[in-house]
């Protein structure tokens, strides 16, 4: 596994599991168990998710010392609008049967609610409840609002971005202001993006050069250009598949090839409109 030192000094797996839409109960603490059987040492929940039982279960009983585990959880928007973080902290840190999460982000600006939420998530920090602190799906804006009245920077920003959405504005203020970007959806998502993608002929060019599946070119794409990923998915096999990518690498041109695939297209709400 590659890692990523957080600005904190907080290590956290370049590759991590994501379980979006991945149904509480058995469906998916037995997915959690495949994937940390799998080698997957981080995993992505939020309470939006509904799931943070079944993901705190899988963890619970792995057979991986805690410690070894890096676990994410979010704040859900209702809960942010109406001011409860604490308390909202407290319920998933229950659900999952946890003492601690690795980090806490902040799931969507909802502003103006953000600038009142962070000097909260600082407190949960402080707590050490949480190793980690930051945020998902903030523009620089929604960064500079809560960075001038903080002596916190956000760790992550957790951010939608694939070969048709690069983010390179968004990357580069992140890189430039200490906050380790994260992708969420980096193969497209679901259906139609995500099958354009992988026919796209730079991706399906590389993918048999290197004798890989296009999924994992795009997974190595994020890794190589240093940004924390999460693909999801609840087959067996693609669990595998999405984390067999550390025998090989991909060229500088290579990466920059991927990089002009970009549209701007998201598959996801914009935050600037969906505040
Ligand atoms: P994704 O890009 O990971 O794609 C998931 C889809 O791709 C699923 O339909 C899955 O079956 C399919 N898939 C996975 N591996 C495959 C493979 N090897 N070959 C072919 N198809 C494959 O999209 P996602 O689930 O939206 O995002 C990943 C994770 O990011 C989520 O589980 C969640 O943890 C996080 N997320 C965060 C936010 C946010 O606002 N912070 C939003 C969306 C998702």
């Amino acid at each position: 596994m590659l890692y990523k030192t957080l600005n904190n000094g907080v290590k956290m797996p370049l590759l991590g599991y994501g379980v979006y839409k991945i149904p509480e109960g058995d469906a998916c603490e037995n997915a959690v168990k495949y994937a940390i059987e799998a080698g997957y040492r981080s995993i992505d929940t939020a309470a939006l998710y509904e799931n943070e039982k079944s993901v705190g279960k899988a963890i619970r009983t792995s057979g991986i010392p805690r410690e070894e585990i890096f676990l994410t959880t979010k704040l859900g928007n209702p809960d942010q609008i109406n001011g409860n973080i604490i308390e909202a902290f407290d319920a998933s840190l229950t659900k999952l049967g946890l003492d601690y999460v690795d980090l806490y982000l902040v799931h969507w600006p909802c502003a103006p609610h953000h600038q009142t939420t962070w000097p909260l998530i600082e407190r949960i920090l402080k707590s050490g409840k949480a190793r980690a602190i930051g945020v998902s799906n903030f523009q620089p804006h929604h960064l500079e609002d809560i960075t001038k009245h903080s002596s916190t920077t956000p760790a992550i920003n957790q951010i939608e971005m694939h070969p048709f959405f690069t983010q390179k504005p968004l990357l580069d203020y992140c890189r430039t202001h200490g906050i380790a970007p994260q992708s969420w959806s980096p193969l497209g998502g679901e259906r139609p993006v995500q099958e354009q993608l992988f026919v796209a002929p730079t991706i399906a060019n590389l993918a048999t050069k290197y004798n890989k599946t296009p999924a994992q070119i795009i997974l190595r794409w994020n890794m190589d250009l240093g940004v924390i990923t999460i693909p999801k998915s609840a087959n067996p096999a693609r669990i595998k598949e999405n984390i067999d990518l550390f025998d090989f690498a991909l060229t500088p041109d290579e990466v920059a090839a991927i990089d002009t695939l970009n549209q701007n297209q998201r598959v996801g709400p914009d935050p600037d409109v969906h505040a």
